[in-house]
């Protein structure tokens, strides 16, 4: 076989959020053209593995033609844009789903190759006269991939302080008034490289709710123009606000701008994970959490979750939104619907999830084996079996239902965001990890290195007084990843700047 012979494909989807038709179409071209799974990402989009080369433009077409598409769902532009599914806020989720949507069709990239080469339209694009073609962009596009995300408070399951640019949706008197203005986020870096690093995103404003599109275009124009294009590993925003300073960046976006960001507006997150199960959103509509391990949506023999979906989605009649924790929201469903819904989850044993582990429900990998070519260590595959070690020891100190953030990668590109999780496995080798702890409970605080290069074994070995003695010492409400810093096991890492020194 070629090298290149089977590929995966994401879909773009601004917010996470898909119609129960568009849902159908996944669910039949994972199964004609894929690996019979899907997978939602991190990042609120679907995506197809082992899609074969031949199968390639017609699955393009299936996506294109149920109003989806992959336009900037990789490479070095703006990628798909997340929102907070928020089904308890109804109203301002359309609201703010809006803007997510608007900020993520203004910053796609306007060439016409896309559609010359998944669809067959006619030439357009010339390489002469990029500019036009790109007017955000320009010819040579940005250094490398830009994040953005609007997270609405007291949720920050979009973990605003992870993105290149997030917003932090502001509500006052139950009406939108604008967003805080967060920059220079990112969970990538590579490993013994210590000018590489995860950074937390800094607040420098507030913009009125209208000017979203605008304060988004100015940022990744200043990133354009000043993001290193000579070192790759340097490359990400991040790094051009910490080479220049957060004082900086305010100045030439207020400059380009044409006006200044107005004084941070008070927020408070409460956590960066999902609530499970049924909420009544403030529209009357209910709204169903799901809660599905590493987002991988498929059957086995014990638990038919795609059948169970696609069941759902013939009869449901509101909409689907994938969230950043790789969960599911059935969204908008009738009280009518509700009958039907609960009646097909009860069926396939759908609605079980919310008696897993607190750790479970707060835990999430990324890919890794055998489909991402990056990885170094297992991720999802081995996520299960990590999982029943640790809850046994959960079981054993009297806490499994203590939530804790968990998050694991086989490589430090760092998808399912672990330098912000309480405790964090990063992939080094076949077997091996790096684990980190420290991360906070909301996600606005980065964790640090405890143990290099560990096995399973020393993995369990070392968690497992920690864990026994956190549930022995730990304070009213207080959160693990906030006790092993008042213990000293880690210090508390509040830039990036500080992430590898010991
Ligand atoms: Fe692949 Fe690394 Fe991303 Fe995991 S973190 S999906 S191994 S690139």
């Amino acid at each position: 076989l070629e090298p290149s012979y089977q590929f995966m494909i994401r879909v773009r989807a601004p917010g996470g959020v898909a119609t129960p038709e568009q849902w159908l179409t996944m669910d039949r071209l994972a199964n004609d053209h894929a690996n019979g799974t899907l997978k939602l990402t991190t990042r609120q989009a679907f995506q197809f593995h082992g899609v074969l080369k031949w199968n390639l433009k017609e699955t393009m077409r299936g996506i294109n033609r149920s109003l989806l598409d992959t336009i900037a769902a990789c490479g070095d532009v703006n990628r798909n844009v997340m929102c907070n599914p928020n089904p308890h806020q109804s109203d301002i989720h359309s609201e703010v789903f809006q803007y997510a949507k608007n900020v993520s069709e203004h910053l796609l990239p306007r060439t016409s190759a896309y559609h010359e080469i998944w669809l067959d339209k006619e030439k357009i694009a010339d390489s002469r006269d990029e500019d036009e073609v790109e007017p955000i962009y320009g010819s040579y596009y940005l250094p490398r991939k830009f994040k953005i995300g609007i997270a609405v408070p007291p949720s920050n399951d979009i973990d605003v302080f992870s993105q290149d640019l997030g917003f932090i949706a502001i509500v006052e008197d139950g009406k939108l008034q604008g967003f805080n203005v967060a920059v220079g986020g990112g969970m990538g870096m590579t490993h013994g490289d210590t000018n590489t690093y995860p950074q937390v995103a800094r607040v420098i404003g507030f913009c009125p709710a209208d000017k979203i599109e605008e304060v988004a275009e100015k940022v990744v124009s200043i990133q354009r123009d000043y993001g290193n294009r000579s070192n790759r590993k340097n490359a990400r925003f991040k790094y051009t606000i910490d080479a220049r300073g957060v004082d900086w960046i305010m100045h030439e976006l207020n400059n380009r701008l044409g006006w200044e960001l107005e004084q941070e507006r008070p927020y408070h997150f409460e956590s960066n994970g999902d609530r499970y199960g049924w909420v009544k959103g403030n529209n009357g509509r209910w709204h169903y959490t799901l809660f599905i391990l590493s987002g991988r949506i498929m059957d086995t023999e014990d638990y038919p979750l795609m059948t169970a979906l696609r069941e759902i989605a013939k009869i449901h009649t509101g909409d689907f939104r994938l969230t950043p924790n790789q969960n599911l929201v059935i969204a908008n469903v009738t009280s009518h619907k509700k009958k039907q819904i609960n009646e097909v989850m009860e069926k396939y044993g759908l609605a079980e999830g919310k008696h897993h582990s607190g750790l479970r429900r707060n835990a999430m990998s990324c890919v890794a084996f055998p489909t991402c070519g990056l990885a170094m260590a297992e991720s999802e595959r081995y996520l299960p079996s990590l999982l029943d070690h640790m809850e046994g020891i959960l079981d054993e100190a009297g806490i499994n239902d203590e939530e804790i953030v968990l998050r694991i990668t086989g490589c430090p590109n760092g998808c399912a965001r672990p330098a912000l999780a309480e405790i964090a496995f990063i992939g080094k080798a076949p077997g091996k990890y790096n684990m980190y702890l420290g991360g906070s409970f909301t996600g606005d605080r980065l964790n640090q290195l405890y143990r290099e290069n560990i096995g399973e074994a020393e993995i369990l070995e070392t968690l497992r007084p920690i864990i026994l003695a956190y549930a022995r010492e730990r304070e009213e409400h207080e959160h693990f990843g906030d006790y092993v810093i008042r213990k000293g096991y880690v210090d508390e890492i509040r830039s990036g700047l500080d992430f590898h020194k010991n």
